[in-house]
């Protein structure tokens, strides 16, 4: 019999396949003396065998399934195991200090980590991933705990977890994973994000999946509609496969428009960008036909790691995001720590209410050696193309002015010591704390644009955490409140004649863009796999008929009363 299970469509289309449940494993190291180190290197030259025999096989199966580029990740991982540099080092060490090999091997591993990732080179810091996940399955089999990452999934599976962190988010394997579903998350947790400009099938906030579900079983993620199916009969596949056959003809139509710009049917032009997280998704974004970034969230750049990036690391994403970009408007966010999003090698004091503590602006004037080298890199890469910088979480206009004080201190730094700097770079801030969307008026004075993060100003406005599905029901970008919120801040820039952004996921949301449209929003950046349906909705859409209902709509009683609105009035 099969089960259906419901939770949030996180990231369109349909994936059909084995599950994979996902462990993280405790990997708690003690270190202790040891006396007998013959025998302790025993124990360890048996745990790099099987690892060795366990990454072979997983290779074999990669290379006979998927062909053989996609198994030369395993082939790199079984080099890392047979590199005397580091197994003898290990040995070494148990030798020479008495320690147990669990601590030998985590101190080699982390050196080698360390030393790799600071090299300004993407292969070496790729070997530096490739160590740590080597050195983790070495470091289970030495303390025997079950050990399983998105990395070493060599078939094609859907993964379910309790939840992904954006670190096992950015490491899954496209080839391989082919959806995932998560018991926690909601629409706007970041592991959702990340599977958007993934392009991969998912649906979150489960509840219960990860507890239902074991291994093996075939299981089908509609991330359209937003649930799994678990266990399903032929019928049903074949009703997927038919569901999954229609979204990709649905792409086919969409890919049409790929090099239009993008206008309403009563010829209103608004800019459609996309919202990246490295470099690498530049190319997504340009398949996809957005005309700019609306917001490159650099944290990723900060994240993953043990320390943090430098100058000269992030200088070369940004110009290269900056070059790729040919021109087009790159809106560049700086460092958003916190909340979902942690640093742990910062070593911050843990909180209570992470959404509500110490998070990017506020970490960022604190800890002004972190945001100055990050404003360095920004104003030395602004020569290669359309810049426009963006603060995080502004609350009030006195951190706006202090951060805007710091950019201009580096600029006339780096100008005096002869560097190039754009003349032209905006300055702007995501609206995202309703404090700030309440005195917008007061901020269009003296920033260039606006960009309405809806993620956090819905959650801020609604006090319900974004991360917690219980309170889901909450995330209500139609309700009147944020509507409004969101016309005083599209007005008060007007009227200072700025141009509104908005970068939170309302912006690609099918329902709310007719609104947007109708109360004048100039950019919309979404996940860049929602830019060509935006683009053909916005087609067929009169913003002169759509204005005329706002007033109306702003007068409505509840959320439901909106979208019953909006879906008879606005197909
Ligand atoms: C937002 O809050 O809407 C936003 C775009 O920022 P993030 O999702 O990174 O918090
Ligand atoms: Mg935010």
């Amino acid at each position: 019999m099969s089960e259906r299970i419901s939770g949030i469509a996180a990231s369109a289309g349909i994936a059909i396949a084995k599950a994979f449940v996902l462990q993280n494993p405790e990997l708690t190291i003690e270190r202790k003396s040891i006396t007998d180190s013959a025998s302790e290197i025993e124990r360890f030259e048996a745990a790099i065998s099987v690892s060795k025999d366990e990454l072979s096989v997983i290779k074999e199966k990669a290379n006979k399934e998927l062909g053989e580029d996609k198994a030369a990740i395993f082939a790199a991982h079984l080099l890392v195991l047979s590199d005397p540099e580091l197994v003898d080092a290990v040995k070494q060490k148990i030798e020479n200090e008495k320690v147990n090999a669990e601590a030998a091997m985590d101190d080699v591993s982390s050196m080698f980590i360390n030393m790799f990732e600071q090299m300004d080179n993407e292969y070496m810091k790729e070997r530096a991933a490739d160590i740590r996940d080597v050195s983790k399955r070495v470091l289970a089999h030495l303390l025997n705990v079950t050990f399983t990452t998105p990395a070493s999934i060599s078939e094609e599976v859907v993964i379910l977890a309790e939840d992904l962190t954006p670190s096992d988010t950015a490491q899954l394997n496209r080839n391989f994973v082919k959806g995932f579903a998560t018991d926690i998350g909601g629409r706007t947790s970041h592991s959702a994000i990340m599977s958007r400009s993934m392009e991969i099938p998912a649906v979150v906030g489960t509840k219960t999946i990860t507890e239902k579900v074991e291994n093996g079983v075939t299981v089908i993620i509609d991330g359209l509609d937003g649930h799994v199916i678990v266990n399903p009969s032929q019928d049903e596949i074949a009703t997927y496969q038919e569901k999954q056959k229609q979204y990709q003809q649905q792409k086919e139509e969409w890919a049409k428009l790929v090099n239009e710009k993008t206008f309403s049917s009563d010829s209103v032009q608004v800019e459609l960008a996309a919202n990246i997280g490295t470099p690498a998704d530049i190319k997504g974004v340009l398949e996809n036909g957005a005309e700019g970034v609306g917001l490159y969230r650099t944290e990723f750049l900060y994240m993953g790691r043990d320390q943090l990036p430098t100058e000269e690391e992030q200088f070369k994403a940004y110009s290269e995001v900056l070059e790729k970009m040919e021109g087009k408007p790159v809106v560049i966010r700086t460092l958003d720590i916190g909340g979902d999003k942690e640093l742990p090698y910062l070593n911050l004091p843990k909180e209570l209410n992470p959404f509500l503590g110490f998070r990017a602006i506020r970490l960022c004037l604190e800890e002004q050696e972190i945001f100055r080298t990050q404003l360095r890199a920004l104003l030395r890469a602004s020569s290669f193309g359309n810049l426009k910088i963006m603060f995080p979480m502004i609350a009030t206009l006195g951190e706006f002015r202090a951060a805007k004080g710091i950019l201009l201190e580096e600029k006339e730094k780096l100008v005096s010591e002869g560097t190039k700097v754009s003349e032209s770079i905006e300055v702007g801030i995501m609206v995202e704390i309703p404090s700030t969307a309440v005195m917008a008026d007061t901020f269009a004075k003296e920033v260039d644009f606006f960009s309405i993060g809806t993620n956090d100003l819905i959650q801020y406005t609604m006090a319900a955490d974004r991360m917690n599905e219980q309170v889901s029901y909450l995330y209500q970008p139609y309700n009147p409140a944020i509507l409004r919120l969101v016309k005083m801040v599209i007005d008060a820039a007007h009227k200072e004649g700025k141009w509104a952004g908005m970068c939170g996921e309302m912006a690609g949301d099918p329902i709310a863009i007719p609104i947007l449209l109708g109360l004048g929003l100039d950019e919309f950046s979404m996940s860049a796999t929602s830019v060509l349906p935006a683009r053909s909705q916005i087609l067929g859409l009169s913003k002169e008929k759509i204005s005329a209902h706002i007033d109306h709509i702003l007068q409505m009683d509840t959320m439901e009363d909106v979208i019953k609105f909006a879906e008879e009035n606005f197909k």
